[in-house]
């Protein structure tokens, strides 16, 4: 926990569960991730985290916005983003959004199916249009699956059919899945992209994009290979497959951005015991529904900090306090924390700037939404 944070739950106190955020930290993030992929143009994944004021520091650091619904186009909008700044990066949009997206100025939109590229020469006529590619999420925590992206020769036609339709076949993109921990994910399906590229331009289309998605890791509570790595791997399969002839690239990341200026801090409602089982039940004030939505499958895993570390520990469980079943956190990752522990604590979940605030369920359990404070 960095000590701008620690600084301000100490004087302050805030009442638990709350996001503590500090945005200076999303402008080193952003600064390390432009240092090390300078050729890039970065579209932060809007999804992540929207908060105003992480926009608004975005926005002075001439970052651009990856969108995934109308709702994100117009906040950023309202941040002071121009509208050529934004990518409305969802395969899956209503007309309508299309339509006020188009209507507000933004001309970049992904599709990976003949309805949504119908969809968006009626109602977005000669924007810029990117195709989504399927590749392998193996190695990735947060897996994106099947439901998007198309296959390559599904692609081929697509691209066709838009410059037909009057949109301007612009690029390719892909997503690796998020919190992607292997640098070869990029690499495969960078050379899987090439290939149609190359492919397209013999067949008279001049593709002159790649959208390299997000997906770069947070330390969570396993090490991961830093920016740089990623960066490396990059490059290196860019220059392998284009060579001189450079396409404009694109990453949105989110996670990256945001996800280690953030810690939630949350209070220890209850320690219990099951008959003689060693393994101790701990409830805290924030669980699956409060915001930790991506422990579900126990993927994401967090790492916690409590007053009593440093002393003897021993193996937990770790829930919410809703009463769903569903609620857990933690049952088999092996997760041990201090024997000392108990209802009253306080503890910090860290890393939890990204994927949190807008995954907390309204009032479920009459629980509030999670509190934020942006430091
Ligand atoms: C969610 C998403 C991202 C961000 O992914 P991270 O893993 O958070 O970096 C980027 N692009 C698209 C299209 C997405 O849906």
């Amino acid at each position: 926990m960095n000590n701008k944070i620690a600084r301000f739950l100490a004087d302050r106190q805030p009442a638990t569960p709350c996001l503590v955020f500090d945005i200076d930290r999303v402008e080193a993030n952003f600064r390390a991730i432009r240092d090390a992929l300078p050729l890039a143009q970065i579209y932060y994944a809007v999804k992540a985290n929207p908060a105003p004021q992480i926009l608004d520091r975005l926005v002075k650091l001439d970052s651009r916005f990856d969108a995934a619904g109308i709702e994100e186009v117009e906040a950023c909008l309202a941040a002071g983003a121009a509208p050529s700044a934004i990518s409305f990066g969802n395969t899956i949009k209503k007309i309508s959004a299309i339509r006020r997206a188009h209507e507000a100025g933004v001309d970049m939109f992904a599709f990976d199916s003949d309805e949504e590229l119908a969809k968006l020469a009626e109602h977005a006529p000669g924007a810029r249009v990117y195709c989504r590619i399927l590749v392998e999420n193996d190695g990735a925590d947060w897996p994106l699956s099947r439901k998007f992206g198309t296959t390559v020769a599904h692609a081929r036609a697509l691209m066709l059919r838009a410059g037909e339709l009057g949109l301007d076949p612009f690029g390719l993109s892909f997503h690796v899945g998020s919190q992607q921990t292997t640098t070869g994910s990029y690499e495969a399906a960078i050379a899987k992209v090439a290939m149609l590229f190359t492919d397209l331009r013999d067949a008279g289309v001049n593709l002159r994009m790649v959208n390299l998605g997000g997906g770069f890791p947070v330390r969570y509570r396993d090490e991961v290979p830093g920016i740089d790595a990623f960066a490396n791997a990059i490059m290196g399969a860019m220059t392998e497959h284009f060579g001189n002839a450079m396409p404009d690239m694109l990453i949105e990341p989110g996670r990256s951005v945001v996800g280690d200026a953030g810690v939630v801090s949350a209070e220890v409602v209850l320690v219990s015991r099951k008959g003689d089982d060693p393994v101790r039940w701990v409830y805290l004030d924030i669980g699956r529904f409060g915001g930790l939505a991506e422990t579900e499958g126990e993927a994401i895993k967090y790492r916690f900090t409590t007053p009593h570390d440093g002393g003897e520990t021993g193996p937990v469980a770790i829930a919410g306090p809703t009463c769903d079943g569903a609620d857990i956190l933690y049952e088999r990752s092996n997760y041990r924390l201090p024997l000392a522990l108990a209802s009253g604590d306080r503890v910090e979940v860290l890393a939890t700037g990204a994927y949190v605030t807008t995954y907390a369920s309204q009032r479920f359990n009459g629980f509030a939404p999670l509190a934020e404070h942006y430091i």
